[in-house]
């Protein structure tokens, strides 16, 4: 650099904000001012990393820093301020970290990138068929993570030493593994091996998975977040046999597979290509739409979920068993999945004929995410390994939140730490009825808690009192303030911070159609109109209440709810009719008697009942939501999937079902096909509550729509109500769950806001 050009205005202090750290940022920026010629110093700190740039460029530094950024960087903030110049440096240096404490985030980890899977591929490397080869681009990062900083001591990576070469690589800025703190080689990294009764069979690991695999075997793989259960997709028989000794009867498995093996079943859009090769390496829900797979993968479903490999373990293992493979986590039916290896082999093994093993502790337990693609967005039916814990950013008017700890709900479960005016939610938990999964719920939020180091003045639960987690709040809060939330309440104010509606931008309409949840007036509620934003709410309209005869039967029996509603339309012989093999005058007397017999608004009841109706998962449900998913995909078969809806009829705030239900029995009468039944009360669904909403922004009472609640996991359902409500902003989740995964998010904010304006 012409030294002449230097004065006072060309040096800087630049200070980039976001999920640097853990990325390669810090050799990034070296490269970057080398080739501008920078010269200076850049350093990680307590709240992200510090650039003292000196140099004629500064500029288009600054505007390459955010616009070349490593592809795992998410960069939230950049801040320069002119410094004066003292002595100039004489090169761009990388220093070592600075301060203490954690402002900033932990990467989620991340899928194989296309560098390091050359190298395993490439039998000149010293990394060919090495199953853990990873780099500041790539690889394991929340879920092998002990403590902060994310420094290798703080890793399950500590245990191994560094080789020379890998030490050298490790220090190198020009390297890609420049402070890759999971950096390994065959010479002093994890060690792969095959397992049988726990006895370790000698050979290629992998090829003996593979050999087994396509004999038909069932394998326990352990992966990145956890153990996974696998066996050839194309196998019904094996399938089968996986089925029975996981108790997992119908529920659908995911499915691994390369791309072409994905193509073969299924088309993929551009965007579904995208979603599926992200470094947050989810499960796809694709349509089944080539070359079928068992029915027994996902009965009843039209689609299926795929994830393709994302460590070098898993490529090398499709590589060599070229066909599709389960991917199911490695649990029996309701636990938490296993993640070390003598829990492995004691929980699975009654399920796993032989497994697939390592060495390298997996600390976070955490299940794939699963996500599908609507052409409203991303759709989140599980927030998992891949997105966790990245933050969202509060939306304005929360700057000054305090610290808050909100527990969520019960089945879905999930936690949400608020600080620093980021969201925090937790991964998914599972069904806290689980004795484990309940044990592992309160283990991870202490160390949640201590991991981004969080210190709540204000706790947040449901109202319902009897749910665990509000249990834990209750004892947690102390002395705090514990703010309990009415389920449906949470559910929209998650939906309006996901979308940064400002704490004083007005109420919205919230459609909020869910399962269960207990309403402000003591009844349960779960198919509402709430008019209202972070700090309350009316109830402005409500499906018309049916007795859940028989309590928690009724959640898990479709019939029930089915008789119900038939009764209740004047419909009891058509009951008769189609539910002689079930005891419906038994039921009868439950629903009379009151007792054991609360009466619901739940959407996701009214689900079941019209599924039970047209003969779906009549019986009983085998996992929750089973009958709603089953009546979707029976919609979709439909020829006109926006036919005529069923009407519904709406007097003083109730919707009530009576004339869908009549209108559905004259064309079940008639001999009209079931699709078209199933597609016909989807949008009669869907227009009964978008006229409700949109009664409320034409008055002027609300300024846009949001939905939420888990029957907007359905994404037909989803598509129906937008059209009707094409001409209003509507608010819908992208990034978390719709359904109770996303509740804790909903709490906190509510919380929040109670706090900020002295509620
Ligand atoms: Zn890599
Ligand atoms: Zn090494």
């Amino acid at each position: 650099m012409d030294d002449s050009r230097i004065n006072r205005t060309t040096a800087r202090r630049i200070r980039v904000r976001g999920q640097v750290q853990g990325v390669g940022f810090r050799p990034f920026v070296w490269q970057l001012a080398q080739r501008m010629g920078v010269k200076g110093a850049v350093w990680n700190d307590a709240e992200g990393v510090q650039i003292f740039a000196v140099g004629v460029q500064l500029d288009a530094f600054e505007t390459a820093l955010q616009s070349q950024a490593p592809s795992l960087a998410r960069i939230d903030a950049v801040e320069t301020t002119v410094e004066k110049l003292g002595k100039l440096p004489f090169d761009f240096v990388i220093t070592s970290s600075q301060g203490k404490g954690n402002q900033t985030g932990v990467t989620p980890d991340a899928a194989t990138c296309d560098a390091c899977l050359a190298e395993v591929r490439d039998p000149a490397q010293r990394r060919y068929g090495y199953a853990f080869a990873s780099c500041t681009q790539c690889g394991p990062r929340f879920s092998i993570l002990q403590g902060m900083p994310f420094d290798r001591e703080m890793t399950s990576m500590a245990r191994f030493a560094m080789c020379a070469a890998c030490r050298s690589e490790y220090e190198s800025p020009q390297d890609r593994r420049f402070h890759a703190q999971p950096i390994a080689c065959p010479d002093c990294g994890p060690r792969l091996w095959f397992e049988v009764d726990g006895t370790e069979i000698s050979g290629d690991a992998i090829q003996l998975s593979a050999q087994r695999l396509k004999e038909g075997a069932i394998l326990a793989i352990k992966g990145l977040g956890g153990f996974h259960l696998a066996c050839d997709a194309r196998n019904a028989a094996a399938i089968a046999t996986l089925r029975l000794r996981k108790r997992r009867l119908t529920k659908a498995f995911a499915l691994m597979g390369t791309l072409p093996v994905i193509r073969r079943h299924t088309d993929i859009s551009p965007k579904e290509e995208t979603l599926l090769t992200d470094p947050s390496a989810v499960v796809v829900l694709l349509d089944k739409s080539r070359e079928p797979l068992p029915e027994n993968l996902a009965p009843g479903l039209a689609t299926l979920g795929w994830i393709l490999p994302y460590t070098p373990l898993h490529h090398l293992l499709l590589d060599a068993v070229e066909c599709p493979l389960v991917m199911t986590s490695g649990n029996s039916s309701g636990e938490p999945q296993a993640i070390g290896n003598p829990e492995a082999r004691e929980k699975l093994r009654d399920i796993a004929d032989a497994y697939l093993m390592h060495d390298r502790d997996i600390v976070q337990r955490l299940d794939d995410s699963v996500e599908g693609l609507t052409q409203h967005g991303r759709m989140v039916l599980r927030r998992g390994r891949g997105r966790v814990p990245a933050t969202l950013p509060l939306p304005p008017g929360f700057e000054d939140a305090p610290q808050v700890v909100a527990y969520g709900g019960q089945i879905k479960s999930a936690f949400c730490l608020l600080k620093s005016g980021k969201a925090l939610l937790s991964h998914h938990l599972g069904d806290l009825d689980d004795p484990q999964a309940w044990d592992r719920f309160q283990k991870d939020v202490t160390s949640y808690s201590r991991l981004f180091d969080h210190h709540p003045s204000v706790v947040a639960c449901d109202l319902h009192r009897d749910l665990r987690t509000s249990q834990l709040a209750a004892a947690q809060a102390g002395d705090m303030p514990l703010v309990e939330v009415q389920h449906h309440h949470a559910h929209l104010a998650a939906c309006l911070a996901e979308n940064r509606w400002p704490l004083d931008a007005g109420p919205v309409a919230g459609i909020i159609l869910d399962g269960l949840g207990l309403g402000a007036d003591g009844t349960i509620w779960g198919g509402e109109v709430l008019v209202g934003d972070y700090l309350g709410f009316r109830r402005a309209a409500a499906l018309a209440a049916a007795p859940l005869a028989g309590g928690d039967a009724a959640q898990r029996e479709p019939w029930r709810n089915a008789v119900m509603r038939l009764d209740q339309a004047g419909l009891a012989d058509l009951a008769d009719t189609l539910f002689s093999d079930w005891p419906r005058n038994l039921l009868r007397q439950v629903a009379t008697s009151g007792i054991n017999a609360p009466l619901s608004s739940s959407a996701g009841r009214l689900f079941d009942a019209m599924a039970a109706c047209l003969g779906l998962a009549t019986d009983r449900q085998s996992y929750e939501g089973e009958a709603a998913m089953r009546l979707q995909a029976l919609a979709q078969r439909a020829p006109d999937a926006f036919g005529t809806p069923y009407p519904f009829a709406y007097r003083e705030g109730v919707l009530d079902p009576i004339p869908m239900f009549q209108s559905w029995a004259y064309d079940h009468s008639n001999g009209v096909p079931a699709e078209v039944g199933a597609a016909r009360f989807h949008a009669g669904l869907a227009q009964a509550f978008a006229g409700a909403a949109r009664t409320e922004v034409e008055a002027g009472r609300a300024k846009a729509v949001a939905l939420s609640g888990g029957c907007f996991q359905n994404a037909t359902l989803l598509d129906m109500v937008l059209r009707y409500l094409r001409d209003i902003p509507v608010l819908i989740h992208t990034r978390i769950p719709a359904n109770d995964g996303g509740l804790a998010l909903g709490q906190a904010v509510i919380a929040a806001a109670g706090s900020i304006r002295g509620g």
